[in-house]
Formats: C-alpha cells, sequence, structure tokens
C-alpha cells in the first residue's frame, strides 16, 4: 500500500463524498472518514465494510438477500477489476426511515497504479434527485388545481387502454364540463373563476379513490376522469356523484344560480384496430348531448 501524507489524509477525511479504495480480489485496503461514518450512522456492519473486507462479498451477502442494486453494483465493479470497463457509475435510492436519498457509485482505477488498486465512491445525489423529481410532477400535473395534465393523462389512458385489452375488461372515461362558467368568470372575474375551478378539481381528485383511476384537467374548464375495471352503469354513478358534490360546493353568481357540471360517460373493452380515441369522442359526444338536454346532468354513450 502507498504510502499517505498527513496533508492527503487531513483532505480526504475532509471530503462528504465517501470513499474507498480497494485491491483486484475485492479486499479493502482503505477507506475514509465519510465512508466508516456512513457505515455507523445507516446501523451497517461497519466491520463488514471496513479494511481487511472484502466489499464484493459485502455487495454479494446484500444481493442474495433480495437487493438485486447491491448485486448489480457487484458486477459493475466486477467489470471493472477485470479491465472490461474503464469506470462504472450507479444511481441507486437508498431511503433512510427518515428521509428519502439517492448515491451515485462510482468505481475506476486508481490512476498511476498500473491496475493493482480501484477507487469505490458514494456521492450524495439527493438535492438532483428531488429537483428531478418536482420538474417530473410539474411536466405531468396541471398547476392551478394539481390535476394531471394531458401529458400524463394520455400516457397513463395509453397503459391503460393495454391492460384493458390484455384482460379484456372495461375502461371507462367521463368527460365534464362546467355549465355557463363564462357567465361566472364574467360576473365574479378571473381569480373567482381560478377558484371554482380548484374546487371542482378537488371533488374529482377525491373521486379517483383506486390505482386505476385517474381524474385529468382536460382544458380550460373540462375536466375528464377515466375509470378502469368499471362498467359504464358505475362510471355513471360515479359521474352522479361528483355532479351532486358540485352543485353542493353551492358557487353563485347571478344571485340565484349555481355552478353545475355536466358529464358524458362511455365505456369500452379495447379491441383490435380500436384507439383511445375513440373512448374520449364517445364520452366528448355523450356531454355534448347532456348540454342539449339542460345541463347538470349526465348522459350515457349509446343511450338515447
Ligand atoms: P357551456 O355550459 O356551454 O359549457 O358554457 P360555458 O360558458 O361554460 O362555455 P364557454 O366555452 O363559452 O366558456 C368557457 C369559459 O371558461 C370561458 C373561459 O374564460 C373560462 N376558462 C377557461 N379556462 C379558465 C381558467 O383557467 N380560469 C378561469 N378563471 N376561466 C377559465
Ligand atoms: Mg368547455
Ligand atoms: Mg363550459
Amino acid at each position: 500500500m502507498l504510502e499517505l501524507t498527513a496533508l492527503h489524509a487531513l483532505l480526504l477525511d475532509s471530503l462528504e463524498e465517501q470513499i474507498a479504495v480497494i485491491d483486484r480480489e475485492g479486499v479493502i485496503v482503505y477507506v475514509n472518514r465519510a465512508w466508516t461514518n456512513f457505515g455507523l450512522e445507516n446501523g451497517l456492519a461497519s466491520a463488514s465494510s471496513g479494511t481487511g473486507n472484502n466489499y464484493l462479498a459485502v455487495c454479494n451477502i446484500s444481493g442474495s438477500s433480495g437487493d438485486s442494486l447491491a448485486g448489480e453494483a457487484a458486477a459493475g465493479i466486477r467489470d471493472v477489476l477485470a479491465g472490461k470497463r474503464v469506470s462504472f457509475h450507479f444511481e441507486y435510492p437508498c431511503h433512510s426511515p427518515a428521509e428519502k436519498r439517492w448515491f451515485m457509485m462510482r468505481a475506476a482505477p486508481l490512476q498511476g497504479d498500473a491496475g493493482n488498486l480501484f477507487v469505490i465512491s458514494h456521492h450524495n445525489i439527493t438535492q438532483r434527485k428531488l429537483a428531478e423529481e418536482r420538474i417530473e410532477f410539474l411536466s405531468l400535473h396541471d398547476p392551478l388545481t394539481g390535476l394531471a395534465n394531458r401529458r400524463h393523462f394520455n400516457q397513463f389512458l395509453n397503459n391503460a387502454w393495454r391492460r384493458s385489452s390484455r384482460s379484456r375488461s372495461l375502461l371507462s372515461f367521463v368527460m365534464f364540463d362546467l355549465d355557463h362558467f363564462k357567465d361566472y368568470n364574467d360576473e365574479l372575474g378571473h381569480l373567482a373563476g381560478d377558484e371554482c375551478l380548484i374546487k371542482v378539481g378537488q371533488v374529482l381528485r377525491a373521486a379517483a379513490g383506486r390505482p386505476g383511476d385517474l381524474a385529468v384537467r382536460y382544458g380550460g374548464e373540462e375536466f375528464g376522469l377515466l375509470l378502469e375495471g368499471t362498467c359504464l352503469e358505475d362510471a355513471a354513478k360515479i359521474a352522479d356523484a361528483i355532479r351532486q358534490n358540485v352543485h353542493e360546493l353551492d358557487m353563485r353568481y347571478r344571485k340565484t344560480r349555481l355552478i353545475t357540471v355536466s358529464a358524458g360517460v362511455a365505456s369500452v373493452i379495447p379491441e383490435g384496430e380500436q384507439s383511445e380515441i375513440f373512448l374520449i369522442r364517445e364520452a366528448d359526444k355523450a356531454l355534448y348531448r347532456a348540454k342539449q338536454q339542460g345541463r347538470n346532468r349526465v348522459v350515457c354513450a349509446g343511450t338515447s
């Protein structure tokens, strides 16, 4: 083992990054303070990841007890030790009971050592991952109501469509549109209109309780509810409960008028050449009929 100067030892112990040096067999020959502390703070068998232990064996033990990420990490490190890869980078979650955390592991030859020693480092990338999660959330949700946006809905619908096609089960969609919303906006202003949309969004969110359900803000004052494994009759009941709940929000304008919604419901067992546009179009046609028949009502596709 090469000598560490006092300055280098202090420097390595000052880093946040957890660093170990292993030999060609995977035996740990050096660890910095952050590496040791991480083991202690996380109740890991610190003895098993300290110097003199085989790091590949530590990963393999975790891998064989069900941690598939540890198995992947060990395989990547082995490739670097065998010279099959120049380096190996591996991002992995390592959530503690108190917080979400992610790390990036890197394995690479120790520079200038003629291939006998290798550096393993673990770097906390939680801030970046949380920012990525936030950006992903923003790209998939409507900022006003917090419901899914069209992009999210289209992906979700596509998956639900294929699942329902395989299992030969019913997929239902309800399209909602606020009634005379322009009048509400014109009288009370755009901000009050926004508040109204938020409240209607909350009613829809509460109705989308199962994993196969998704509430979407489809457009300005148009909302949708996708219901996997739900027949037309049940979807119509859910739609009517939503209609009722919106009515009971008691959002008044022109003294006596209340905000209401109209809804169109459609159900299909997806098959063959049909595309998911069919389901949306059918619900939209039924919604149009609900408007024509006087609003504040639910109309099912295929009924007169
Ligand atoms: P109908 O019963 O036929 O649906 O009548 P409507 O007045 O609801 O329909 P129309 O399409 O004429 O008007 C929709 C209104 O929704 C007009 C538009 O300003 C309002 N709107 C759309 N998006 C938003 C929004 O994000 N915030 C607010 N406050 N209003 C919105
Ligand atoms: Mg509309
Ligand atoms: Mg409307």
